[in-house]
């Protein structure tokens, strides 16, 4: 740091009790608009340097509230019904971050839990000395303890139980906030098998590292998301292990707060049971009932279309995909409408999901056993419905949400549908079929078309398909989500701000951009089609193959004429979700992970932590 700053910041330190002896009214968060101020986190810091340079806790904390509030109008400053109020001061958190000792020890010494977890980058946590002092002891014993997670035995902890789980790695950059979603499932799987049901989770050491501002939520993420067990299991009482009855977070210096943690559960958890359950349970007649039974007596409405002469009319490249499944009544395919008006609407998201309850690849069927795990091709209709959950629990004042989840089983029989059919869809695009295993496309398409007519009535409307769309995307990106944004979505940031929130919360993606080649590969090869669906072959066998279908949906759902110099341009982002949607992107067995159901809901359902938006809507 340059001697200037150091000087200026010893002036700054030695005037703050000055000016507050002398009656002048300091406020925090003039700084918020620089480049590199993080806001939340900063402001923790900034607290802490007030009372460092002399200020009482509560002083320093009426800067960062009650003198700002007086400062700027008079609909803030007091706490009452009506009131506005941008930060909820809880009094666990203001108690943690003032007086851990206290803290700990109250946490510690609750009856209502049986294990201790603590979660630290080593055995000196600074929780507090009577555990440092045990681990210490603990370790000259079993060195090992300082770089593997162990279960010890004392009477002082909870059930006797401590587990330590050293977050090792935390000074490598390129390491995220997922090592403490990983390390918290292992710990807290390790107590569970030790006989424990009500864990508490402490967390030290982590607080003012950047990107790990939400560490203690994403420790819960992580518990919530190592503890679920299959809907088959749950209903037939045959679990694998123990599901925890109550779960403590003890988490000094880091936000934490439950009611939005048990939104995001409840979310996933609904995710991943639409998108990991077998598909004969989970048929699109079972998807929809599931989805109808979950939103019951919520905010988010829920229509469900399955008269198929309709469906025809309404959606004839999803029929077409369905064209074999309706030999077969439980197979019948759904269109699941949800959505959520806010009070006062400042930006509305359209989302279509892509839930095929099974995908055979039908005509261009799927061999040599690269049909397994074909289930799962619902996890972006999943993820869809798990965010809309999310969107019912949290009823945002200002966020619309209206989402259309297909969901189709793409058989084979003797009325599939076969490459080279032309089939006109909703927008009346003539759409040559390229590949019938490419049918995730198909099925979104007439639902983005009919959700892009609703969006050019709305203000500040955001487009998105979200999908298990394309090998291609797992081939690239591994086990991050992909998101293929349109030169608006791009220009008004929302790539970049699902990206950030994504790494906020452990849900991590990579940005992609459409390009001219993307519409180029779909380009009509005579004059019988207006466009091709796909390559004959799979997606890995062709450049740019989880890109370009987002340039087929943006051409067939017409949203390519609202392009950023078009009277009303639209943003739509195309998330594939191929490689994210199953743990470790095993399809047949891996658990789901509802991505990127936590990145959407960080970027849109509350602020994110640490994140500046300057864009503004054309
Ligand atoms: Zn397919």
């Amino acid at each position: 740091m340059p001697q200037r700053r150091i000087d200026n910041f010893a002036i700054g330190m030695a005037s703050v009790p000055q000016l507050h002896k002398a009656g002048v009214m300091p406020v925090t968060g003039t700084d918020a608009p620089y480049p590199g101020v993080v806001l939340g986190e900063t402001l923790h810091r900034e607290l802490g340097l007030l009372v460092e340079a002399g200020l009482s806790p509560v002083e320093a904390i009426r800067m960062a509230t009650l003198n700002a509030a007086v400062l700027i109008a008079d609909e803030w400053g007091t706490i009452a019904p009506g009131q506005r109020a941008d930060l909820e001061l809880r009094e666990s958190a203001v108690i943690w971050a003032l007086q851990p000792e206290t803290a700990w020890h109250s946490a510690v010494s609750n009856s209502d839990y049986d294990a201790l977890i603590v979660l630290a980058p080593h055995i000196n946590t600074g929780l507090a000395a009577s555990l440092d002092a045990f681990l210490a002891a603990a370790a000259s014993v079993d060195q090992s303890l300082t770089s593997e997670q162990r279960l010890l035995q004392s009477a002082q902890w909870p059930g006797s139980r401590l587990v330590f789980a050293p977050l090792q790695g935390l000074d490598k950059d390129y390491l995220d906030v997922r090592m403490i979603a990983e390390a918290a499932g292992e710990a807290v799987t390790t107590a569970l098998r030790a006989g424990a049901r009500r864990p508490l989770l402490c967390l030290a050491g982590v607080a003012g590292r950047p990107g790990f501002a939400s560490a203690a939520q994403v420790a819960v993420a992580g518990i919530a998301q190592a503890t679920w067990q299959p809907l088959e299991a749950r209903s037939a009482g045959i679990l694998a292990a123990p599901i925890p009855e109550l779960v403590g977070i003890y988490a000094p210096g880091l936000y934490f707060d439950a009611p939005w943690s048990r939104a995001l559960e409840s979310g996933r958890c609904l995710a991943r049971d639409l998108a990991g359950t077998e598909p004969e349970a989970m048929a699109p007649p079972g998807f929809s009932d599931y989805c109808v039974a979950a939103f019951a007596g919520s905010p988010v409405e829920v229509t469900v279309t399955a008269d198929p002469d309709r469906l025809a009319e309404e959606y004839p490249l999803l029929m077409a995909v369905a064209r074999a499944s309706m030999t077969v009544q439980r197979h019948h395919p759904r269109v699941i409408r949800l959505s959520y008006r806010a009070p006062s609407p400042t930006r509305t998201l359209f989302l279509v999901g892509k839930a095929v309850t099974y995908d055979t690849g039908g005509a261009d069927l799927k061999v040599g056993g690269h049909m397994a795990g074909m289930s799962r091709d619902k996890g972006g209709g999943a993820a869809v419905a798990g965010f809309m959950r999310v969107v019912s629990e949290l009823a945002p004042q200002d966020l619309s949400v209206i989402a259309l989840v297909g969901a189709v089983r793409n058989s084979i029989g003797a009325e599939c549908f076969v490459a080279d059919e032309i089939i006109k869809a909703r927008g009346g695009k003539r759409v040559r079929i390229g590949n019938t295993d490419a049918e995730g496309r198909l099925v979104m398409a007439d639902l983005l078309t009919q959700l892009r007519e609703e969006a050019v009535t709305t203000a500040a409307p955001e487009l998105f398909t979200i999908a298990t769309l394309t090998g291609h995307a797992a081939l690239c990106h591994g086990p991050y989500s992909a998101y293929v944004e349109n030169p608006t979505a791009r220009s008004l940031g929302i790539g970049a701000k699902i990206a950030e929130s994504g790494d906020a919360w452990g849900d991590p993606g990579e940005v992609m951009r459409l390009r001219r080649e993307d519409w180029h590969q779909n380009r009509p090869r005579s004059s019988a089609e207006d466009l091709v669906s796909s390559n004959p072959g799979p997606s890995v066998g062709i450049k740019r193959g989880h890109q370009f279908p987002a340039a087929f949906l943006s051409t067939v759902a017409g949203i390519d004429e609202h392009g950023l110099y078009s009277e009303r341009p639209l943003p739509y982002c195309h998330i594939d979700v191929a490689g994210s949607a199953m743990e470790q992107g095993d399809w047949q067995f891996g658990k789901p992970t509802g991505a990127p159901l936590m990145a959407l809901a960080g970027a849109y359902l509350r602020p994110a932590l640490g994140a500046i938006y300057s864009c503004r809507f054309p």
